[in-house]
């Protein structure tokens, strides 16, 4: 078999929600590129990136001009070879960042032909280790809301059957954030899990105050406190600190991640295979956080059926994060929550192919 074309779309879906923000970003649409690899065997490989701000046209860019002369006449089995011919191909213009995003969307589609040649879904083909994904929600928790938006939403879920929850913090003042994961706390009661997400806002020494705070709330965890790439400051909050500490979808290289753990410096391990190279990366990440005892709880905005996927062959998974339900409808074939589970897809592929419609009518480029 061979690779006989590449395509590439890149689309702006716009929520059909209420603009929606945490503490670096306002999101009221997502960039997807989708990458389509066509082969000489009548299989099609579908593969994606995304994005909540603008940039993804530097990712389209890298997979046409960089990686499609790569990819053309090769057999797409060859995955692995590929996908280290384009990464190297990168030497100068940076290993990070959209030449990486690109990249982690072509995986995707090579992966997607594997499993189409296989006639199974990525979980099947990777081997099975459950039947059905806890899923826990972000959807409720987002920082412009007031506290009776939070109050209602939280507890709306939980009547959904979600147990576990997610609140960002960043406020201008941690006193602020305290009092709503403390509202929060009480109208969700204790038996649900209670997360919490900085997105990265604090330094040290706010983390450090207000993370010690957050215990007497029963936080689950502490998510992105600092800046992702200060190994050392998380550490020193993990020596400080009683709440877990939860980080990954800021974490780009697998050599990122063996330094958070050898460090000590993250208990939960949120890796992203979107923003890892894609799959073959993340099962790596998912080794190291294995053998370290760490739970794997994947970041996902969109990429819900990918890292249901990988969920239910990874026993080191916990659960799956559940975001942006309101544009969940844009998939071929999605996949829902019933009681705070995903189902398992059943049919052959990675499951990131965009439905042609959506395409057609949010195509940017
Ligand atoms: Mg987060």
């Amino acid at each position: 078999m061979k690779i006989r074309a590449v395509d590439t779309q890149l689309c702006r879906v716009p929520l059909k929600q209420r603009t929606i923000t945490d503490s670096q970003s306002r999101v009221d649409a997502v960039e997807f590129l989708q990458v389509v690899l066509e082969t000489d065997a009548g299989i099609t490989g579908y593969g994606m990136n995304w994005s909540y701000t603008p940039g993804l046209r530097a990712a389209q860019v890298a997979v046409v001009d960089n990686y499609a002369p790569l990819l053309v006449g090769r057999d797409p089995e060859r995955r692995k070879q590929i996908v280290r011919d384009c990464y190297y191909s990168n030497h100068f213009v940076g290993r990070v960042g959209a030449t990486a995003v690109g990249l982690a969307a072509v995986e995707f589609a090579l992966w997607d032909i594997a499993c189409k040649v296989a006639g199974l879904p990525l979980w099947r083909l990777l081997g099975p280790c459950r039947d059905q994904v806890k899923a826990y929600s972000t959807d409720g928790g987002w920082l412009s809301w007031s506290v009776d938006e939070l109050i209602r939403d939280a507890t709306r879920l939980v009547e959904r059957g979600f147990d576990a929850v997610k609140l960002k913090l960043g406020r201008p003042d941690p006193r602020e954030d305290l009092e709503r994961v403390a509202a929060v706390r009480k109208a969700i009661g204790p038996g649900v899990r209670l997360m919490t997400d900085v997105n990265c806002a604090w330094p040290l020494a706010t983390a450090i105050q207000w993370g010690k705070r957050l215990e007497e709330h029963d936080v689950f965890w502490l998510e992105e406190p600092m800046h992702p790439f200060d190994v050392k400051a998380h550490a020193q909050l993990a020596r400080s600190i009683n709440v877990p500490i939860a980080v990954g979808e800021t974490i780009y290289t697998k050599y990122a991640f063996r330094d958070f753990i050898e460090a000590g410096a993250v208990h939960v391990v949120q890796a992203d295979a979107t923003k890892l190279l894609g799959i073959d990366e993340w099962l790596e990440v998912a080794a190291l956080a294995s053998a370290a005892n760490l739970p794997i709880i994947p970041h996902t905005n969109v990429q819900h059926k990918l890292h249901v996927q990988l969920a239910a062959a990874t026993p080191a998974v916990m659960m799956v994060e559940n975001c942006y339900e309101s544009i969940a409808d844009i998939w071929e074939e999605p996949i829902g929550v019933t009681d705070g589970v995903y189902a398992l897809p059943q049919e052959p592929g990675v499951g990131l192919q965009i439905r042609r419609p959506v395409v057609d009518a949010t195509r940017i480029g």
